[in-house]
C-alpha cells in the first residue's frame, strides 16, 4: 500500500497538471483534484481572465464537478488537493461543501485564507472544520507561480518596448509629413 505522503503527492501532481492548463491559458497557474475512494472525481483550474468571472477559481470549478458526480452538495469523505493556499472565497466554499480534508501545496500569504491571513478551514466558530496539510510538493507549486510571473513580467515590458518604438515611428512618420507640406 502506498504510503500518506506518496498518495498525496500523486495527487497533488495531478492538480499541478491542472494548474499547467491555466498557464497554458496566460491564466495564474492554480489547480485543483477532489478525490473520493481513490478516484478523481473533480478537477479544476484558474480560468478567471478567460471566462471574465471571478467564481472561476480552481477549488470553485472543482467542487461544483465534484458535486455533479456524487450527486450531493456535500462533499464529505472527499479531501481537495490544491497547488496554492485558497482565498477567501474558496476556503468558505471548502467550509460550506463539509470537505474534511485539504492538501495545499504552498502558501499565499498575501491572501490565503487557509492558514496565512486567517484560517477560515479550521475556525472552531464555524459548523464544520477541516483536517488541513501544508507543504505538499510546495516547491514545484511556487516554481510555476514564480516562473509564470517570470514571463508575466518579460512579456508586459516586451509589449511595452514594442508600443513605445512603434509611437516613435509614428512620430517621426507624422514629421516627415509635415515637413513635406511646409517645402
Ligand atoms: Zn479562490
Amino acid at each position: 500500500m502506498p504510503s500518506i505522503v506518496s498518495l498525496q503527492e500523486k495527487y497533488m501532481k495531478e492538480a499541478l497538471k491542472q494548474a499547467k492548463k491555466a498557464a497554458a491559458l496566460g491564466e495564474v497557474p492554480i489547480g485543483c483534484v477532489i478525490v473520493y475512494q481513490g478516484k478523481i472525481i473533480g478537477r479544476g483550474y484558474n480560468r478567471r481572465n478567460t471566462d471574465k468571472n471571478t467564481l472561476c477559481h480552481a477549488e470553485i470549478t472543482a467542487i461544483r464537478r465534484a458535486s455533479k458526480v456524487i450527486k450531493d452538495w456535500r462533499l464529505e469523505g472527499c479531501t481537495l488537493y490544491v497547488t496554492l493556499e485558497p482565498c477567501q472565497m474558496c476556503a468558505g466554499a471548502i467550509i460550506q461543501a463539509r470537505i474534511p480534508e485539504v492538501v495545499m501545496g504552498c502558501m499565499n500569504p498575501k491572501a490565503g485564507c487557509g492558514g496565512s491571513i486567517l484560517n477560515l478551514l479550521q475556525m472552531p466558530e464555524f459548523n464544520h472544520q477541516a483536517i488541513v496539510h501544508r507543504g505538499v510538493l510546495a516547491e514545484e507549486c511556487s516554481e510555476l507561480l514564480k516562473n509564470f510571473f517570470i514571463d508575466l513580467r518579460k512579456r508586459n515590458k516586451d509589449e511595452k518596448e514594442r508600443s513605445k518604438a512603434e509611437n516613435g515611428k509614428e512620430i517621426s512618420s507624422e514629421n516627415n509629413c509635415m515637413s513635406g507640406e511646409s517645402s
